[in-house]
């Protein structure tokens, strides 16, 4: 699993800081917490509306197509597709700016839209000029470390 190390010193407004909502319990608790369960368990998840059958990204408490709150936590599909993508070399968020320039990029899982969702994401392991509108790329999880003993998780994509 591919690890990021932030630095101790970030201290962020408490509505810029949604590491919080991993918490399944407390002030900052709410139903997103489930999305952080799964990615520390290594998978990534959303919600999917089982009313009309639309999946949301990123998860939502109510259905964006038809406002249904009658949701299930569903995995997205592995393996997707490239839809676009560009190269963040300059106004990196500080927290990051030692891993750039890095590939960011537009990715279609499923049968987008009827059935699937798309996400954006960090290309950490290839070039912008490796890449190609409809590459299949997957998504992986990432340890994020720190600041502190802390222990978070996001995701990337990977050529495939
Ligand atoms: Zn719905």
């Amino acid at each position: 699993m591919r690890t990021i190390k932030l630095p101790d010193t970030i201290k962020l407004p408490t509505l810029l800081d949604p590491w919080d909502q991993q918490e399944p319990s407390g002030p900052d608790a709410t139903g997103i917490y489930n999305f952080y369960r799964n990615l520390a368990e290594g998978d990534l998840t959303t919600t999917k509306c089982k009313d009309c059958g639309k999946m949301n990204f990123p998860p939502t408490m109510l259905c964006s197509n038809c406002l249904s709150n009658n949701l299930e936590w569903v995995k997205i599909p592995e393996e997707g597709e490239l839809y676009a993508f560009s190269v963040m070399a300059l106004g990196v968020p500080l927290i990051i700016d030692t891993y750039a320039p890095f590939v960011v990029a537009i990715a279609r899982f499923g049968d987008y839209p009827e059935n699937g969702v798309q996400i954006s994401g960090i290309i950490f392991d290839s070039k912008y000029e490796e890449l190609k509108i409809g590459d299949k790329v997957k998504w992986e999880v990432i340890e994020i470390q720190g600041p502190g003993e802390k222990k978070r998780y996001w995701y990337c994509f990977r050529k495939i």
